[in-house]
């Protein structure tokens, strides 16, 4: 019994590679398959044992077949039933001292199993409904393509390095005599400090307390910090951040990387578009305008498109709102004819956000959740947002249109950003890099409601406050110019 071993272990094994092509499960094509492994053995005996294993396990390869030659082709392989009778002629093999009785030979009083395989399988009672092996493995596995995506998109971005928090207070204390409130470069430590302290700036954020004759230490933090608008006067607590990537050591290893992450970038892999490789990306453009009022037919078509309304919240905010009626009236199927969307949405605004995205014909397929951190690096608990619960992240809704698109990159990244607020409403840099990786560097990418900090090369950013007008695709520039010319027109009749 234990001589099928090997084939039990070779069907494990290679039971995918055999009912795919070329061998497309004909046991002649498998035989040689096996014998090219270095188990000699004649097609008869091949063919033979292949029977028997079907009849132990009770049907692994054929459901009911009446007889098996070698002109046969295995139904399917079920794994699950070869992978217990491996187990079971482990065992035997293990026990067996001379290594060549079978298991009818065993004597019953040794300390083996006294039952027959075909026992052993009756008593695991498996149910007898084989899978589909070939076809689930087609199914579940990723394309090459999709692999060869994701690993590549790996080396390409840069991973972030993260420095840990330094809770040594001597070190912040020594720190802060040396910077006062901040402002100074890691690199003129050196000599000043002791190398323990150096090395630890180096490698780790040290936070320095920014100590004015208006600070209150006993008040604490203040709850605003980095967006703190009044911190000359602000009695609360700031904190100066020493970073290690201000140091000039750590700049320069930067370059070097990024040197080398060009240089794969440009390493072009067969089955790509040349011309991803050779293209540069289009310098940033902008139009100043109201979203609600510019034809979007001018700026053409887009493969993504990001968008952050000032949702109309009943909140007095530092900026002018956007009506929901407004915003679902924008004629969106204008800017994309397939492709996917993302809008970030608020509290009451993530209902309107759901039926704006469904109402212009997407379907929303996930939603990213952008943690935000402080200063401090840690969740804002501030009070101010929420009404039972303190707001510490904000929503993005992603909606898909146009189907199963496959140029879309899949599965490269996770719904959950975890990054520090800015200024009042300014989004994470990371959400563009998302983008990016799923679409690509070179598709036509839009910002609704954008403002000056969100230009940035290979987009298209538009709202009433970004300043100016910059548009490099000459096609969008003479329909904007015939626009304008337009307007003025109007304006002066
Ligand atoms: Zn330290
Ligand atoms: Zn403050």
């Amino acid at each position: 019994m234990a001589d099928l071993l090997p084939l039990v272990s070779f069907f494990i094994n290679s039971s995918a590679s055999i009912q795919l092509s070329p061998i497309q499960s004909e046991l002649s094509l498998i035989w040689h398959a096996y014998c090219r492994d270095n188990y000699k053995i004649s097609i008869s005996s091949f063919v033979d044992q292949v029977s028997r294993i079907n009849e132990i396990t009770k049907g692994c390869f054929w459901k009911d077949l009446d007889s098996i030659n070698s002109e046969c082709a295995l139904e399917y392989i079920n794994i699950d039933k070869l992978v217990d009778l491996e187990e079971f002629l482990k065992v035997e093999d293990d026990n067996d001292p001379n290594r060549t009785n079978s298991l009818m030979d065993i004597d019953q009083t040794s300390p083996l199993p006294s039952y027959s395989a075909e026992d052993f399988f009756h008593m695991l009672n498996k149910p007898m409904n084989p899978p589909l092996n070939a076809l689930e493995i087609l199914i579940t596995k990723p394309t090459a393509r999709k692999e060869l995506t994701i690993s590549k998109m790996k080396v390409k971005w840069p991973k972030r390095q993260f420095a840990e928090v330094c809770r040594n207070n001597s070190h912040v204390h020594t720190l802060s005599n040396i910077f006062g409130n901040g402002g100074d470069q890691i690199s003129k430590l050196r000599g000043k400090v002791s190398s323990t302290i150096y090395q630890c700036t180096l490698k780790n954020v040290h936070y320095l307390p920014i100590i004015t004759n208006y600070t209150d230490i006993s008040l604490g933090d203040c709850s605003y910090l980095d967006t703190c608008h009044r911190m000359k006067t602000c009695r609360y607590l700031h904190y100066y951040t020493l970073n290690a990537s201000q140091c000039d050591d750590v700049k320069n290893d930067n370059l070097s990387k990024k040197f080398y992450l060009d240089c794969i970038a440009n390493e072009y892999t067969l089955g790509d578009c040349l011309l991803e490789y050779k293209r540069a990306v289009l310098p940033p453009q902008w139009i100043s305008c109201d979203v609600r009022q510019i034809p979007f037919s001018i700026l053409g078509k887009f493969a993504v498109i990001i968008s952050d309304p000032a949702w109309d919240i009943h909140m007095s905010l530092p900026y002018g709102t956007c009506k929901d009626v407004e915003l679902l009236s924008l004629p969106m199927n204008e800017l994309q004819d397939e492709g996917i969307i993302l809008l970030w949405v608020t509290g009451r605004s993530i209902e309107t956000g759901r039926k704006a995205l469904t109402s212009w014909g997407y379907t929303i397929s996930d939603e990213i959740i952008w943690v935000k951190l402080n200063q401090l690096r840690r969740t804002i608990v501030t009070g101010r947002t929420g009404h039972w619960l303190n707001h510490s992240k904000e929503h993005l809704l992603v909606g898909v249109k146009g189907g199963n698109l496959p140029w879309l990159n899949r599965l490269v990244d996770s719904s959950i950003v975890v990054s520090s607020t800015r200024e009042t409403s300014r989004k994470p840099d990371e959400i563009y890099q998302i983008v990016e990786r799923i679409v690509g560097k070179h598709a036509r990418k839009l910002e609704l409601f954008g403002r000056d900090h969100n230009i940035r090369p290979g987009w298209f950013t538009i709202g009433n406050q970004v300043s100016g007008v910059s548009i490099y695709e000459e096609e969008v520039r003479i329909k904007y110019e015939e626009y304008k010319k337009l307007t003025d027109r109007k304006k002066r009749l």
